[in-house]
């Protein structure tokens, strides 16, 4: 590829064996590909090196101001061979909006998803083949000039790593339960809640934890000015079924443009179900459940693909959904996205893309 070098490994690493737990995230591959921008430059110097550290001074801007964002996607081997991408432009189509909120440098998107692609042919080997598995893919760009002045950079990294995953329910999708937040915001309408970085993860850390401490595994955020509107999970998007009904919060820049929630809402109009993207008031929710109306919620997500909440818990108020059971549409969804992942089921033209082969 053009303006691409690669300096191959002369020191692989073992791959995890097949069967091995891996957990998520603490496994890289043997390379990692990197890319430098410099005011005046541009972005230069993108190349493919074995994985390792990186240097950098101790008084980089994105240690200091968390000018950093990041993306989230897999690749997957279909049962006969292929290494499939999953509507790879659409996380640097998104990657690029995070840039623009912060005063990061555009990418070019397309030298982004052939770049990626020449990366996993690469280490091709390291997508794991086990039921549910994949290869997850950390896109990311960092503030990189040494300078404790507050301003937007001019040096910054692109980089991407590589990280073999286990299967998200190695039992089974099982609900969670969610806890609703009233006294932390995660984002608030002009804020930076559309953009994927990781100051948004700072600030959901503390509710994060609390609600780990109750048994909890989420917290729902509501929107930041009246705390009435329901917006996101953690790292997920949320769904609900109400009387048929399937809803999503709109996009209304304090939430997270989920790919995954976008092919979820693409598939089931597809199917018939009648999906509305509005405001949902989580006393519509709490209402909906009270008048045994509340038939479904879900997450969605890369990580989990689909996440069934079994509970919702709001103040005093418990809801359990669908007696703590994953219900119909979170099911179809889960089996037809997955389906069309990891190539066993066709799906709309372009959402998955081939790689190469094993
Ligand atoms: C990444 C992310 C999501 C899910 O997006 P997908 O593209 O579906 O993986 C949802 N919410 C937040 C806050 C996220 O960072």
């Amino acid at each position: 590829m053009k303006n691409l070098s690669i300096q191959k490994t002369t020191n692989p690493m073992s791959k995890p064996a097949p069967g091995e737990a891996l957990g998520f995230g603490r496994v890289f591959t043997d390379h990692m590909l990197i890319m430098e921008y410099d005011k005046g430059i541009g972005w230069h110097d993108a190349r493919i090196v074995p994985y390792g550290p990186i240097s950098m001074s101790p008084a980089s801007t994105c240690l200091h101001y968390a000018q950093e964002t990041f993306e989230g996607l897999k690749a997957y081997a279909a049962e006969d061979g292929r290494i499939l991408l999953f509507r790879p432009e659409e996380n640097f189509k998104r990657l690029n909006l995070s840039n623009d909120r912060i005063c990061i440098p555009r990418l070019d998107e397309e030298f982004c998803v052939e770049s990626l692609k020449e990366l996993i042919k690469l280490d091709k080997e390291w997508v794991p083949r086990q039921e549910g598995s994949s290869l997850y893919i950390r896109p990311f760009v960092i503030g990189n000039e040494s300078r404790l002045g507050v301003k937007d950079a001019d040096n910054y990294l692109y980089m991407v790593l590589l990280s073999p995953s286990g299967a998200y329910y190695p039992e089974g999708l099982k609900p969670v339960k969610i806890y609703v937040e009233e006294n932390f915001v995660r984002a608030v309408r002009g804020g930076m809640g559309f953009a994927k970085t990781g100051g948004n993860y700072a600030s959901s850390m503390l509710a994060q934890h609390t609600a780990h401490e109750k048994g909890y595994s989420q917290v729902l955020w509501l929107d930041g000015v009246e705390k009435k509107y329901v917006g996101e999970v953690g790292a997920m998007n949320i769904f609900f079924v109400i009387d048929n009904e399937v809803l999503a919060p709109e996009l209304d820049g304090s939430i997270l443009a989920g790919i995954t929630r976008k092919s979820i809402i693409e598939l089931l109009k597809s199917k018939g179900y009648k999906v509305t993207e509005r405001k949902i008031a989580i006393q519509e929710v709490a209402d909906a459940a009270d008048a045994g109306k509340l038939q479904e919620c879900f997450g969605s997500g890369t990580a989990a693909v689909i996440s069934p909440v079994g509970e919702l818990k709001w103040g005093e108020k418990v809801m359990v959904i669908n007696n703590n059971e994953i219900g119909p549409i979170a099911q179809y969804a889960y089996d037809t996205l997955t389906g069309i992942q990891w190539g066993r089921l066709e799906g709309p033209e372009g959402w998955v893309q081939e790689v190469c082969r094993l």
